[in-house]
């Protein structure tokens, strides 16, 4: 909503289909250039997940794009689990942080297809995830597209490492932790509760 505000201003209709920007518009118009894109993704690296404070949303691999326009910013985002919350304040979140950048105006939009998947957290995000304690998904989770019950098959059966010890003999306690997108496990080698994000 933040976003549609500022937006609202500078740009008429719906997006153009071919969003290449367009060459030789990196005129006195658009002092940023190339690298107001890349001062964009830059920027995103301080923007926090709400729900694990550890990653950012770059970490997390939910910025699929961002597109100058020229005129306007656009950040394109997926959201992760459905039933998280934090969507809303994850878009705003992102449009202040490139606004306060001095990369506005900025628009977020969101882009539902493909779905979000764990396998979109980034080898950083993982590593983050670890010292913060919590076991980061385990891959190939986006096999899911028809692999479903070869996937829960394989699910029971896979080693959560402890993210203190690094010791696989774990076992979960249950399948929803502090939030739903994580489940509780219990390492059996240092004893310590730890909470893994969940493949999806
Ligand atoms: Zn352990």
């Amino acid at each position: 909503m933040c976003g549609a505000e500022v937006v609202s201003q500078v740009v008429a209709g719906p997006p153009p289909d071919d969003l290449t920007p367009t060459g030789g518009g990196l005129g006195a118009a658009r002092p940023w250039g190339r690298s107001r894109v890349d001062a964009a993704w830059r920027a995103l690296d301080d923007v926090l997940d709400p729900e694990v404070p550890a990653l950012s949303v770059r970490d997390l691999g939910i910025v699929r794009d961002v597109i100058d326009h020229g005129d306007a910013l656009e950040v394109v985002l997926t959201p992760t689990y459905s039933g998280c919350p934090a969507t809303e304040v994850i878009e705003k979140s992102v449009v202040d942080a490139l606004v306060a950048a001095g990369l506005g105006p900025v628009r977020a939009t969101t882009r539902r297809a493909p779905a979000w998947t764990t396998d979109w957290i980034s080898d950083e995000g993982r590593r983050k995830l670890r010292e913060y304690g919590i076991a980061p998904p385990s891959g190939h989770a986006a096999a899911s597209t028809g692999e479903a019950p070869i996937r829960l098959v394989r699910r029971s059966d896979e080693a959560v490492a402890c993210p203190r010890c690094g010791s696989t003999h774990t076992e979960r306690l249950s399948a929803f932790g502090s939030t739903a997108c994580k489940a509780l496990w219990r390492c059996l080698a240092c004893r310590e509760p730890f909470e893994q994000f969940k493949p999806i």
